[in-house]
């Protein structure tokens, strides 16, 4: 059994619905959720848009490999991104975005899959999620718990 962290993300539809929807399709398909978070409003990073984006963090249990859990995210962002009428031609705006954080203590990087997810640590969006439902972990690579680096991240921005 392994300990998997992902964060989810939607900022197009009904945000909170997009998120539930996702969350049962992983919990049928990938394993039992263990802890989530709550669900936080935060400003879109990295591209302008007006529509704010919902997020969370969870964690679970789960027999299948890396691998199976990105083909299984990316089939729940195809099935749920195909209820919304109104994402073409909005490139960056997402109805979900499930990202893999962490796979056990695992590091991988091949073409389709970098474990830990390269971007995480500079994520607010991330990183207060992930502190809430796991204030004491360390990720691998890192030498600092995630509460203390949630709290540079605040202080540097
Ligand atoms: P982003 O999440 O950065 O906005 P996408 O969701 O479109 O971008 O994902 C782009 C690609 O990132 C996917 O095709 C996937 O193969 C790759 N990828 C690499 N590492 C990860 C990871 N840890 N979790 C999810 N996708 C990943
Ligand atoms: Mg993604």
């Amino acid at each position: 059994m392994h300990t998997v962290y992902l964060a989810l993300g939607s900022n197009i539809g009904n945000r909170h619905d997009n998120l539930c929807a996702a969350l049962s399709m992983i919990e049928n398909r990938i394993g039992h959720i263990m802890l989530q978070s709550d669900f936080i409003t935060t400003a879109p990073q990295g591209f302008d848009s007006p529509n704010q984006f919902l997020n969370m963090v969870l964690s679970l249990h789960s027999n299948l490999t890396p691998t199976q859990i990105l083909d299984i995210t990316q089939d729940i962002e195809r099935q749920l991104g195909r209820n919304q009428k109104s994402t073409n031609g909005i490139y960056h705006d997402r109805t979900i975005d499930i990202d893999i954080l962490l796979y056990d203590d695992l590091h991988i990087k091949s073409p389709r899959l970098t474990i830990p997810h390269p971007r995480m640590t500079h994520r607010t969006f991330v990183m207060q999620p992930l502190t809430q439902i796991a204030p004491n972990l360390i990720i691998p690579g890192e030498t600092q718990t995630t509460t203390q680096l949630l709290t540079q991240l605040n202080t540097t921005h």
